[in-house]
């Protein structure tokens, strides 16, 4: 290979037409126009090519690309996964486990569906948000002008107030702090029975089996979501035994190599000591590239779907610049 180019893909929808067309994601027309573009310009390998490739089995091609697609959502199964077929391209998805189980909606998704109802005013959710910070006046927790004054920095696809209603939603608070306060904005923005919502986000098991057995692969992306190197070893070593049975189950049986999607790319020392023990041979980062080897394949960078032209006939030099 000379380069492996990752893509990583979360909603991809009828957008317009569908319940959140506020939601960030990629409506069904620039997928297509996506997928043209990357059968002309690469040549799209599974996970299993990866995997044989970084255990020196076989090399991967040239020009080598894959297709992941990350979180569950059933948008996977029901857009995602005939027009793969009908090419006759395979990709891997990556399902938190508790996404699957289709019981609630993680807390990182509620957070998408309040930004997606609160549309292009983050400034009034930020307020709200800050709001709702101060009102509550825990005593480990910094005053909203504090956090505000971190946080509300934009970031490569975010203006400065979704950029900190995310960050101190995901992060910046204690877990106790962050939850009640998503799940009050969850009721007032969104207002969705979670168990129904989670329906209609998430795939089940039977549907992740039907992709596998019509040749898509499914891999890791723990079992709720968090940052894994927020956790002790421990809780990493739960979250991956959770992760490795769940993988048993769409498979039927448990997968002898498999491949790590980190939720929010976060790992740390112990996260690959972690999966490494537990077979894992290639993890998957939200750093930002493209591998030009497979020398270290625990923390393999991706391009978002937004690094990529949105259509057939576009040409590759904004990619070529990202390849520096
Ligand atoms: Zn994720």
């Amino acid at each position: 290979m000379s380069t492996l180019t990752i893509v990583m893909y979360h909603y991809v929808r009828d957008l317009a037409r569908s319940r959140y067309p506020g939601i960030k994601g990629l409506t069904i027309e620039a997928f297509e126009g996506q997928l043209d573009y990357v059968t002309k310009h690469y040549d799209v390998c599974s996970m299993r090519d990866v995997l044989d490739a970084a255990r020196g089995r076989r090399p991967l091609p040239e020009r080598a690309c894959a297709l992941t697609f990350d979180d569950g959502f059933l948008d996977h199964f029901s857009v995602v996964f005939p027009r793969l077929v009908a090419r006759k391209l395979t990709a891997s998805f990556y399902p938190p486990v508790a996404a699957v189980a289709q019981d609630t909606v993680l807390e990182t998704h509620q957070i998408h569906l309040i930004l997606a109802v609160a549309g292009d005013d983050g400034a009034t959710l930020a307020r709200r948000v800050r709001d709702l910070i101060d009102a509550r006046g825990d005593a480990d927790v910094p005053s909203a002008a504090a956090l505000y004054a971190a946080h509300a920095v934009a970031s490569r696809f975010d203006g400065p107030d979704v950029a900190f209603v995310k960050r101190v939603l995901q992060k910046g608070l204690p877990p106790r702090a962050r939850s009640a306060i998503v799940r009050e904005l969850y009721d007032e923005y969104v207002g969705v029975d979670p168990r129904v919502m989670a329906r209609e986000l998430y795939m089940d098991l039977d549907q992740l089996r039907c992709m596998v057995q019509h040749g898509m692969e499914v891999g890791g992306h723990g079992a709720e979501h968090v940052w894994l190197d927020t956790l002790s070893r421990e809780g990493q070593e739960r979250e991956i035994v959770r992760t490795v049975d769940f993988l048993g189950e769409v498979y039927g049986g448990r997968p002898r190599d498999w491949v790590m999607c980190y939720p929010f790319g976060a790992h740390d020392a112990t996260t690959l000591d972690v999966v490494g023990a537990a077979g894992c041979v290639v993890g998957l980062t939200t750093r930002v590239g493209v591998a030009r080897d497979l020398a270290q394949p625990l923390t393999l960078p991706r391009l978002d779907t937004n690094d990529l032209p949105r259509r057939g006939d576009a040409s590759p030099a904004a990619l070529e610049a990202q390849r520096g």
